[in-house]
């Protein structure tokens, strides 16, 4: 717990007034209690954090956070809390900014925070001549909130696209990028709200998520990250030929897939380039493992008008090497979206990719498609070695019938998956891919 907000202000600066908040916490080395309007008790304290903001003056926030207290042996009953309410270059000054506000001034934003509707009502996409709000939830700008979805962000700009249909350039509430609250990702449902001076959007807050795609930072460093929100699928793309797909990387993107829930399809894109039975071969053991494969070419017009049933109004993260053709399928499905068709050359066949960062592209008929360089990136760092098996849709029937119950199934007798590939009902190059993928885990160094 940290010590109370009072005990940082000096002495002689608050003392004699015991009006203001920080004179109040500076002589009863407290918070301040307060009797709200709805009768239940509140205690006020001062909370700073960084604001995002850059310019002079304005890099750190302070905010009030009411405790709720319920009971007679009193306990915690929820909070409340307010925006950045005073700014300064550091926590320090921007809390003892704050620590002059009156008594009677807190207390009146107290009353004004509990009137507000919550959790808040997404805003009617214009009403000028509304009936006047109540003047007590009027001044509060926490009291509107206009839901969005985040796009794309980068170097704290994040781009919303409003339910109206909007795009907005915001930043992040400073409170919600502390250490140990949700990470924005691309996908995220967000409620926004007007900054402090009216002068552009903040995001108040993250809604719950339906699903992530995360990852472990690709460094080595702990902790992991997050590469969309609320995806619906991912969709993993190859090429039938030029670039030679890669069925181990495939694996990977399932794995990725399951691993995070996620329902994942496959496109073989340029399939004009190859016989198309020999391709179907190749394939086949996805579509019996129960992953829909979609054979299409681009060049010829093969395959691409069936995508929009199995896309439109779903999240779709779309990943594959570079050079696949994902740009040229999306252009052609969604002539808006105006994606960059790289040309294809020696360096984007070994695997190339330029673009940094998630970016989500909406979609005419509702859904989104999520760009992603790459899940490489994704990686499988995290996921226990003894999870892979239940990765591989096809091997779930056979799990709990081998021998050992901690049954690798490498090299075990009496191993049910491995009869499973005898039998011809698991593809042996799917099961080798499970064996190298297995022993990459064990030994802890995944490597694409
Ligand atoms: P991305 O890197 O996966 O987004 O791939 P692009 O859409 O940039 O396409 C890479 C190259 O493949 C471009 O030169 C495209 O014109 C070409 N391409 C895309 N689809 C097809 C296809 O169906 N057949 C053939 N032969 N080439 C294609
Ligand atoms: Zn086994």
């Amino acid at each position: 717990m940290t010590p109370p907000p009072g005990q940082h202000l000096p002495a002689d600066h608050s003392k004699g007034d015991e009006g203001t908040l920080g004179g109040y916490m500076a002589v009863h080395a407290r918070p301040a209690a307060f009797e709200g309007a709805d009768g239940l008790s509140y205690s006020a304290d001062i909370a700073t954090d960084a604001t995002g903001e850059h310019g002079p003056g304005r890099r750190a926030g302070a905010y009030l956070l009411f405790v709720r207290w319920t009971g007679d042996d009193p306990k915690i009953g929820g909070h409340v809390e307010s925006g950045f309410l005073t700014f300064a270059d550091t926590d320090a000054e921007a809390r003892e900014a704050l620590g002059r506000w009156r008594l009677a001034d807190v207390k009146q934003l107290l009353d004004r925070l509990i009137a507000a509707p919550e959790p808040p009502a997404p805003a009617p996409p214009a009403a000028p001549e509304a009936a006047p709000a109540p003047a007590r939830a009027a001044v509060d700008p926490a009291a509107s909130g206009e839901r969005g979805v985040v796009l794309s962000g980068t170097g704290g700009i994040w781009v919303v696209r409003t339910a109206a249909g909007e795009t907005r350039e915001v930043s992040l509430r400073g409170r919600l990028k502390q250490a140990g609250t949700l990470k924005l990702a691309v996908g995220d449902e967000v409620v926004l709200e007007s900054g402090e001076r009216g002068d552009g959007w903040v995001i108040r807050e993250i809604l719950p998520r339906r699903s992530t795609l995360a990852r472990q930072s690709p460094a080595g460093a702990r902790g992991e990250r997050l590469v969309a929100a609320n995806v619906d699928q991912v969709v993993a793309v190859f090429a039938a030929a030029n670039p030679e797909p890669h069925t181990r990387m495939l694996d990977r993107f399932l794995i990725i897939a399951e691993g995070n829930s996620l329902a994942a399809r496959i496109i073989i894109n340029k399939i004009e380039l190859v016989q198309p039975d020999e391709v179907r071969a190749r394939f086949d053991a996805y579509q019996r493992a129960g992953y829909p494969v979609h054979y299409t070419s681009v060049k010829r017009g093969i395959g691409i008008e069936e995508l929009h049933a199995v896309l439109d109004g779903r999240t779709s993260v779309f990943s594959g090497p570079s050079g696949v053709g994902k740009s040229s399928l999306l252009n052609t499905l969604y002539p808006g979206l105006n994606l960059r068709v790289g040309e294809i050359s020696a360096s984007v066949n070994k695997g190339r990719h330029t673009t940094v960062g998630a970016l989500m592209h909406p979609l005419p008929r509702g859904g989104f498609v999520v760009d992603t360089p790459g899940l490489r990136e994704v990686g499988m760092w995290g996921l226990p070695p003894e999870h892979l098996d239940r990765c591989f849709p096809e091997f779930r029937p056979m799990l709990g019938e081998c021998k050992f119950r901690d049954c690798a199934h490498t090299v075990e007798p009496g191993c049910a998956v491995l009869a499973g590939v005898r039998a011809g009902t698991i593809s042996a190059a799917r099961h080798d891919s499970y064996a190298k993928l297995h022993a990459e885990l064990v030994s802890g160094t995944p490597a694409w």
